[in-house]
């Protein structure tokens, strides 16, 4: 392999997005602020092609019905399995083992119990500045319905909480977030995912 054939893809992974519904437009423009490569998905044959892939936010039990068309659903659950994914919001549901109030289907790749809109209805979303794992101060996290990570099983890091409940959580080739990471303009989530992404296509065989 030429060197530079085998460098491209450490600097600029290509990141999916599912784009179905929900804000998967501003996730691609973080992704290119945080030095990925973001590639809209819509058909279960593109996921071979991508290194890490968002689920946005949007409401999950509509991508659950889009999902179960065409065996997207089938395609999904093994990417999910080793490859790196971000859920945001619905796309933590998705990730979830186990999903309450009420439950539903889900890909049961982040050893978690999410309870869906858990902090009420849409006029009860808000924005809250908190600390965070993550280097650089305080993040701006914005709630639209969310829901809310009840409990979490082995190997599962929390990044950091609200009221006591993980919002932001990490499990290997796992990140989700109950927020919108990509509603604000501070990139250190999209970009904590871009490097993990990198970490992976490193210490993987090609
Ligand atoms: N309330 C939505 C659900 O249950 C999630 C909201 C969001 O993604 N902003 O799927």
């Amino acid at each position: 392999m030429n060197p530079t054939e085998s460098s491209l893809p450490l600097s600029s992974p290509r990141i999916g997005v599912l784009a179905i519904q929900g804000d998967y437009d501003a996730h691609a423009q973080a992704l290119i602020g945080a030095g990925a490569q973001p590639v809209l998905i819509r058909k279960p044959e593109q996921l071979a092609a991508i290194d890490g892939l968002i689920i946005p936010g949007g409401e999950s039990t509509t991508f659950l019905k889009f999902l179960e068309r065409d065996g997207f659903l089938g395609s999904l659950r093994e990417f999910v399995r080793d490859k790196p994914t971000f859920g945001t919001c619905a796309g933590c549901i998705l990730l979830a083992t186990e999903v309450t109030h009420p439950a539903q289907k889900s890909l049961g790749a982040l050893n978690a119990t999410v309870e869906r809109n858990a902090y009420g209805r849409q006029i009860d979303s808000s924005i809250h500045t908190a600390a965070t794992e993550l280097p650089g101060g305080p993040l701006e996290m914005v709630y639209i319905r969310a829901p809310r990570i009840v409990k979490t099983g082995d190997g599962v890091q929390v990044l950091a909480t609200r009221d006591g409940f993980p919002v932001l959580v990490e499990q290997g080739h796992i990140l989700a977030a109950t927020f919108h990471p990509e509603l604000s303009s501070d990139r250190r989530v999209h970009q904590r995912f871009v490097d993990l992404v990198r970490s992976r296509i490193a210490h993987s065989p090609r």
